[in-house]
């Protein structure tokens, strides 16, 4: 076998890696005998020059088999998860959790952290006083035979391959690499001893694939990867232009799936948990996917999936009557004319709130789970001059510096003619 120079100067150069090359560098590494700086090194080539069918499954095998595959068979059928390749103000795992335990799925979800200027389901539910992602795994088991569903980060147990490595791309702009997601996401999912996942993949200039074309290839990557390992999986590809939903930061973005639950909130939110959900019922129960569209709105709009995720928080040790993190203040972001608000820039929102503070700017760092950007005005929204376009919500740092706050106003174009109604959902494959 090569040495880890060779190894990354043939990737560097387009050389494929053997399937014993490419186990052990995960074997390695999991095991932190491999240095932060060859791995970072060999992701970026990666990045440059992909992975081929044969490297990506190895791969992800390789990282899945870092760590323990859960058998949750004795929770019966109907095991099928959700997982999103990303986005801003992408909370949707929040409500959708819940309101498919409600409908008799049992969702076993294993949760990243915030990846680049996109946000993390564990770092939000962090948002709650108490709230414990890192049950054991025995706990894990128990709740969601309670509750049906329950949210855990990665542990060690858990593809720690991935932990260590999510965390590196994180940090070194490795992040939009096709093949380096699909085993990020995919070796994660095939742990938790699913029968089906649905892909929310999402597309766009706020999204890691940009294009249709890639975004349809990352879902075909994802759905060969779980096909291969028996588990039925759909994709959807989905809008990510401009923030999903309002909210975009931690606690805010928990406070705003609270109104999802409530059978309140943004459309496009909620028409992505009813379709996403929808899809999860018909894999579970085999009906058809309207029919489980119609039940995930029944349980949002009845109080069962409000109910379910009162449980959950509860089961994981979390305060939901202690309230959110207050901010320390408000500045308000007011349109310079009057129009319709034509585009938001959400990659550029999602940057600003990082810089914030409500994302990390290198491994380790802390996040402050009050500070936040609320979208007042939303694309299509007909402004008059000094309207709210943007609140940004302060932490414990005090007020956003001028750089930030002009970055943010930079992001929202107010034109003189009304945008053409866009779609949340583009498509659905497989
Ligand atoms: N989500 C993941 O879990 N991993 C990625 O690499 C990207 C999104």
């Amino acid at each position: 076998m090569r040495t880890i120079v060779e190894i990354i100067a043939a990737k560097r150069d387009g050389d494929p890696l053997t399937n014993e090359e490419i186990r052990w560098l995960i074997g390695e590494y999991a095991a932190e005998r491999l240095p932060d700086e060859q791995m970072a090194a060999l992701a970026m080539a990666i990045y440059f020059q992909g992975l081929d069918a044969r490297e990506s499954g190895v791969w992800t095998d390789a990282m899945l088999r870092s760590g323990r595959i859960l058998d949750l068979s004795a929770l019966g059928p109907g095991r099928v998860d959700k997982h999103s390749t990303g986005g801003v103000g992408d909370k949707v795992s929040l409500p959708l959790a819940p309101a498919a335990a409600a409908c008799g799925v049992k969702v076993p979800m294993v949760s990243g952290r915030g990846l680049g200027h996109t946000g993390g389901t564990i770092d939000k539910l962090e948002s709650i006083s108490g709230f414990d992602a890192s049950v054991s795994i025995a706990r894990f088991e128990a709740i969601l035979a309670d509750v049906g569903c329950a949210i855990i980060g990665q542990t060690g147990d858990i593809a720690p391959a991935d932990k260590r490595l999510y965390a590196l791309r994180d940090v070194t702009g490795t992040v939009a690499s096709l093949p380096l997601i699909v085993a990020s996401i995919m070796s994660k999912k095939l742990a938790e001893g699913i029968e089906g996942l649905v892909l929310d993949v999402k597309v766009g200039g706020a999204a890691f694939m940009r294009t249709r074309d890639d975004g349809r290839r990352l879902a075909d990557g994802m759905i060969a990867v779980g096909e291969r390992m028996g588990v039925s999986v759909v994709a959807f590809l989905t809008r990510m232009e401009e923030p999903l939903g309002r909210m975009v930061g931690n606690g805010c973005e928990i406070a705003e799936s609270l109104q999802i639950l409530r059978g309140e909130g943004p459309p496009d939110l909620r028409e992505l948990v009813e379709t996403l959900g929808g899809a999860m019922v018909e894999i579970a129960h085999r009906v058809p996917a309207d029919v489980g569209r119609a039940r995930i709105a029944q349980a949002l709009d009845d109080g069962a999936a409000l109910s379910r995720f009162e449980r959950m928080i509860a089961s994981q040790g979390g305060d939901l009557a202690a309230g959110l993190p207050a901010p320390s203040g408000e500045t308000v972001l007011r349109a310079p004319r009057a129009g319709w608000v034509s585009a938001i820039d959400g990659l550029e929102v999602g940057l600003t709130a990082v810089a914030l503070g409500a994302g990390r700017r290198k491994r380790g760092d802390a996040i402050d789970p009050a500070v936040g950007v609320r979208v007042d005005a939303p694309r299509g929204a007909r402004v008059d001059a000094g309207a709210p376009l943007m609140t940004i919500f302060h932490g414990a740092s005090g007020p956003p510096s001028p750089d930030n706050v002009a970055r943010l106003a930079a992001a929202v174009t107010v034109a003189g003619v009304e945008p053409e109604p866009a779609p949340v959902v583009l498509e659905r494959i497989g």
